[in-house]
């Protein structure tokens, strides 16, 4: 059971050194109780005292590590029910079902199509991860030659679907080393699963029929010493899909349940017959709280929208997405070519780079810091002011890669022109578009 915030409290050194980062023993034991602190903030608790404190400041939701290499996750580690709390940190992995009876040639045929869905998106590759592989009919050397092509023929890492322990074991042999996901111990293979995850060191997922039934055998396999469990409520309809994910993150993060402190995994392939609903159930399960969902196939229509939502609810909304600042080139500029200037809010740098990609006019694209804003919030804040352009500009080293002194600035920053010319002594500032859909029409009648 967790311990109380007064309990560690009496475990602390009490002499207020504030190098945690609060003023006090106590707030700091009140912050790790309530999982908003990291037990090694403190450097002065005693070896004896954290070992009292492990489990306390455990996190509420265990982090679990699944797969290896490029596409491997890690699941669960959340402390906050509303990502406007905090963020939310270990986004929702993705898989697509298959089963074991498939041929080597369609598997081969759905692992090339499903590799290429990989997307560019703010600088990030969004791609799924996982290939859930179901037994059919408990042929355990079949389940084994799939679960290896797909580990050695693919970067898909994999969940392993049997409740066979045979079966289970054959796939295990097979893709051992790309760490995979068992699913799933049950009240029926408990022991059996238990100790082949602890034997080969793995993730293992329990089912039950329901929340409470998952409590004494999540209670079991802890006891046996196996940490890193998923779990599965059971539930296949979508109104108790969702009350079952909510009711179990509440009860870990507010009660303190460590018995359902563990990463989710859903199945909205068992939940609807078509694709399309399928979709709609991942996005209801990526938004709260799935640690897994398994679909039954990938299409860029359904995968595409189901990896935005996952990148913008696992951004922290507290911190935006940012660029590096700097000179950045777009189509081999020359000594002739404009100079643009935005701020380095990721989805700027992005829409304006892709505008003016889009035009075809060879440019330079000053990136300046601006803590992440857009345009008009910098400027509002003091962030993309007049002077700090001017000082910008001056330090970018543009002037040695340029012939011509003219500046181009953002249309929503076009009250900060007179000081940037200030500034810069000699340049001509141009007040660009507002809308960066403009740029390409602007660019060409330059
Ligand atoms: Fe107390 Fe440790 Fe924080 Fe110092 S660093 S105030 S001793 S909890």
């Amino acid at each position: 059971m967790a311990l109380t915030g007064i309990q560690i409290f009496k475990l602390l050194p009490k002499t207020n050194c504030k190098e945690c980062g609060v003023p006090t023993c106590l707030a700091f034991a009140m912050n790790l109780a309530s999982g908003k602190a990291e037990l090694d903030s403190c450097p002065y608790v005693s070896d004896e005292a954290k070992e009292q404190l492990a489990e306390a400041s455990a996190p509420p939701i265990r982090l679990v590590a699944i797969g290896k290499g490029v596409r491997a996750i890690t699941t669960g580690g959340e402390t906050v029910l509303h990502r406007h709390e905090k963020t939310f940190y270990s986004p929702t992995g993705i898989a697509s079902l298959v089963n074991s009876d498939i041929s080597e040639s369609d598997l081969q045929d759905k692992l090339k199509i499903w590799n290429a869905f990989q997307f560019e998106r703010v600088g990030l590759n969004l791609r799924p991860e996982l290939v859930a592989l179901k037994d059919a009919g408990g042929d355990k050397d079949a389940f084994a030659r799939r679960a290896k092509q797909i580990a050695e023929t693919s970067e898909f890492n994999l969940v392993l679907m049997t409740e066979d322990a045979d079966v289970m074991k054959a796939g295990i042999e097979a893709c051992q080393a790309k760490k995979p996901l068992m699913y799933a111990a049950t009240e029926g293979n408990a022991d059996a699963f238990g100790a082949l995850a602890k034997e080969n060191e793995l993730p293992l997922a329990v089912k039950a029929d329901s929340v409470e039934g998952l409590i004494p055998l999540t209670e079991k396999l802890t006891e046996l010493g196996l940490k890193d469990l998923v779990i599965d409520p059971g539930s296949r309809e979508i109104k108790q899909s969702l009350e079952d994910m909510v009711s179990m993150r509440r009860a870990a993060l507010k009660s303190g349940n460590r018995e359902l402190g563990f990463p989710t995994i859903t199945f909205p392939c068992e939940m609807a017959s078509n694709l399309d609903m399928e979709t709609l159930i991942a996005g209801m399960h990526i938004a709260k709280y799935g640690g897994v969902v398994v679909l039954s196939d990938f299409t860029g229509e359904s995968l595409f929208p189901l990896l935005l939502e996952r990148l913008n609810i696992y951004t922290d909304p507290q911190r935006p997405m940012t660029v590096t600042e700097g000179i950045y080139e777009i189509g081999n500029p020359d000594e002739n070519s404009p100079i643009l200037i935005t701020t380095n809010f990721a989805l700027s740098y992005f829409i304006v780079s892709g505008e003016i990609e889009g035009s075809k006019v060879p440019s330079w694209l000053l990136i300046k810091d601006s803590e992440g804003l857009s345009v008009m919030t910098a400027w509002a804040a003091g962030k993309f002011s007049g002077d700090d352009v001017g000082v910008f500009v001056k330090k970018s080293g543009i002037e040695d890669k340029v012939k011509h002194k003219e500046l181009i600035i953002p249309g929503y920053a076009a009250a900060i022109a007179g000081d940037v010319e200030e500034e810069l002594p000699g340049w001509t500032i141009t007040v660009g578009p507002r809308e960066a859909a403009h740029i390409p029409a602007f660019l060409k009648s330059k």
